[in-house]
């Protein structure tokens, strides 16, 4: 910190130069996170900058606001609609997914720890049931919630889990399911239904989550018949990222149960709201009010046809870009006609003469602007490597034909390179990709970490 001031002119500039450094958010094919918002859900956004959302009391408003965004959601998830207490979803905004998933475990926790309770049973051993292409927060809400992973693993054409596996796994101690309405990787939709019909078969009372921290948005629109919500009865709760599909700049998420059956009451607290209380169950406390002002601003703005039309529009860009994928050899690995997330998965086919890998290709790419991200699959997939572009909003048609001229370009040159050179920059990125216990900015204590997915088995994280 320095010991005097600058003027502000001088701070701006500075900060600004050092920024332009980063890369260009509308060029970042990695992310699922908005890029794109209309000047007037800015100009709300930034006028709504100096409010904490949690002042109920002083931000009535913004909290009256909160509860109809979690109202439309848990309809749009088809929450059940009926008289009494426990009747009607019941949900909370959030920093983002993650949280919601941290809370949405802890409340399937609690749940079955009451009931093993009250049955007189030991409730020292939780586990929950997972698919091996989690996001991060699942193996993160396991460790630090002390829940033991049961993982179903990906195999080489299989990135989803497997129904009938998953359900093998349940046992006394199962506190809940977890599937994926579009896996980070490929977007692939887990099938819930087939989850949800197995659990009813055989008479288990396991409950499901549902973490549609992307698909949230996407599946009602595009594919309104897929039953992978509340309409599915073991479903308890569900995980969606505002600033994903939800269209919102970073930093809202949402989490909805089917009703406040499944939210135990420990976990709530009661914030003084005018006179009358304001259930709280969020795990921070104050955060900025500005991202749920803009959610709101977006589900009225757009309405149900204004999602639909963009969801529509982006799943027949990600179908182009694979059909266009695909005349130039590519293996795709996403579906299509909105059989999954707007994005396309691919790879190179296995050939022997080929010199480069997917890396090379996203390095390459990367001298153009373009942020493609390449990937090591989850594991048990051989080390399967793949790229993926996820399809925004703001990635239009002629953007996209753009990509696809520069993805032939980096073809060309990486092919008219001497095998010499392309070994010897192969492994430059290598390192440079895989080798966190490299960084300098990482603590040297924590560099080599060896108890996640990815410290264990090469798993790379994929960006959300
Ligand atoms: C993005 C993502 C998350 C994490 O959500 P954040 O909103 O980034 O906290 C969790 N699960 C899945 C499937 C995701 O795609």
């Amino acid at each position: 910190m320095p010991e005097g001031e600058m003027p502000k002119e001088v701070a701006y500039r500075m900060i600004k130069d050092e920024m332009s450094l980063d890369g260009n958010p509308m060029l970042n094919l990695a992310s699922f996170v908005t890029t794109y918002m209309e000047e007037e859900a800015e100009k709300l956004m930034t006028e709504s900058f100096p409010k904490n959302f949690i002042d109920y009391e002083e931000y009535p408003q913004t909290t009256e606001i909160q509860n109809r965004c979690v109202s439309m959601i848990g309809r749009l998830f088809n929450a059940p609609v009926s008289p009494g207490e426990n009747a009607g979803a019941v949900g909370t905004s959030c920093v983002g997914s993650s949280e919601a998933v941290m809370l949405a475990v802890l409340a399937m926790k609690k749940r079955w720890k009451n009931k093993r309770m009250a049955e007189g049973k030991p409730c020292d051993r939780p586990n929950i049931i997972m698919s091996s292409a989690v996001q991060v927060v699942w193996e993160k809400a396991t460790r630090y919630f002390e829940i033991e992973e049961k993982l179903v693993y990906c195999t080489e054409d299989r990135y989803v889990i497997d129904p009938e596996e998953t359900v093998n796994l349940v046992d006394e101690n199962t506190i809940g399911i977890c599937c994926i309405l579009g896996t980070t990787y490929t977007g692939e939709y887990e099938n819930v239904k087939a989850v949800n019909d197995l659990l009813t078969e055989r008479g288990l009372d396991t409950p499901i989550h549902v973490d549609a921290a992307s698909g949230g948005f996407v599946a009602p629109f595009v594919v309104p018949e897929l039953k992978w919500d509340f309409r599915l009865p073991h479903v308890v709760s569900i995980n969606v990222s505002g600033h994903k599909y939800g269209l919102v700049y970073p930093g809202v998420g949402w989490v909805v149960w089917r009703s406040a059956e499944y939210l135990p009451q420990e976990l709530v607290f009661n914030i003084n709201y005018l006179g009358a209380d304001q259930a709280s169950f969020t795990l921070n406390f104050s955060k900025g009010a500005s991202q749920v002002i803009g959610q709101y601003y977006q589900l009225i703005r757009l309405g149900k046809h204004g999602y639909r039309a963009i969801m529509s529009n982006l799943t027949r860009t990600a179908d182009y870009l694979s059909d266009s994928l695909e005349v130039l050899g590519f293996i795709i690995m996403s579906k299509k006609s909105g059989e999954g997330l707007p994005l396309v998965a691919f790879r190179l086919p296995h050939l022997e003469d080929r010199q480069y890998d997917e890396f090379a290709l996203a390095h390459a790419l990367r001298t153009r602007g373009w942020i493609v991200p390449a990937y090591t699959m989850a594991p048990h997939t051989k080390g399967l490597k793949m790229l993926r572009v996820v399809v925004r909003e703001d990635f239009t048609k002629n953007r996209c034909d753009a990509l696809i001229a520069d993805i032939k370009l980096s073809q060309q040159s990486l092919e008219q390179m001497d095998h010499e050179s392309i070994k010897k920059q192969q492994e430059f990125i290598h390192k440079h990709h895989t080798a966190s216990s490299k960084a300098t900015h990482n603590h040297p204590k924590y560099r080599k970490e060896n108890h996640s997915l990815q410290g264990k088995t090469g798993k790379t994280h994929a960006v959300c």
